[in-house]
């Protein structure tokens, strides 16, 4: 086992989705607890943000949320963390759990979950932070994502070597092993360089 004692988790603030994505958030807040890894995230409780965070806490695990004080009433701040923390906007929410984490899972999502990962991807891209990032593909939903990426290489837009920054996995467990697997990161996010 690696040092990796937190991960921030991206994910989906919607209601409305299919029961194995439902599932797999759940799963991971439960495992997550159980390996005493902290979880970091949006702070709301909608969506497979909330799915995850409930995991955690029935579990006894300690969650850190992060919510914008203007989305605290759109997205509903989960009461039930251990620590909750109200920023003035989205680039500070989004500084903090970076800072927070020592590693990252995605998990099926939006826009809003897109723009974290690959905000986290490109810093990593600039040496900015070398922490470990998994892509959750439950149900191959990230496959398509994965093929950008793929055809932006091909297109000479991005470096075979991009594919190094993160790795993909289609179970939670995997996602779990490819954290303890990965290299305890050696620097952290700078906030002068973001
Ligand atoms: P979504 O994947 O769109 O359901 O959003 C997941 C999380 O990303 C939620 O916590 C949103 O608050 C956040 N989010 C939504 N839109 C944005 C955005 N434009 N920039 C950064 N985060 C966002």
């Amino acid at each position: 086992m690696t040092g990796i004692t937190s991960t921030c988790v991206y994910c989906g603030s919607s209601d409305k989705v299919k029961e194995s994505y439902r599932q797999a958030a759940t799963e991971l807040g439960r495992k997550l607890a159980e390996r005493k890894i902290e979880l970091v995230y949006g702070g709301g409780r909608v969506g497979l943000m909330g799915l995850v965070a409930d995991g955690v806490i029935q579990n006894g695990g300690q969650v850190y949320g992060v919510i914008p004080r203007f989305l605290d009433n759109l997205e509903v701040a989960h009461e039930g963390v251990t620590e909750l923390v109200l920023t003035e906007n989205m680039h500070e929410r989004k500084m903090l759990m970076a800072e927070r984490a020592d590693s990252f899972i995605v998990l099926p999502g939006g826009l809003g979950t897109l723009d974290e990962t690959f905000e986290i991807l490109t810093w990593k891209q600039l040496r900015l932070h070398d922490k470990p990032v998994v892509i959750l593909n439950v149900d191959g939903y990230w496959d398509a994502l994965v093929e950008l990426i793929h055809n932006q290489i091909n297109e000479n837009f991005a470096k075979p070597a991009n594919l190094d920054l993160f790795s993909v996995v289609n179970t939670v467990d995997e996602a779990l092993e490819a954290l303890e697997k990965s290299p305890t990161p050696t620097h952290e996010i700078a906030s002068k360089w973001t």
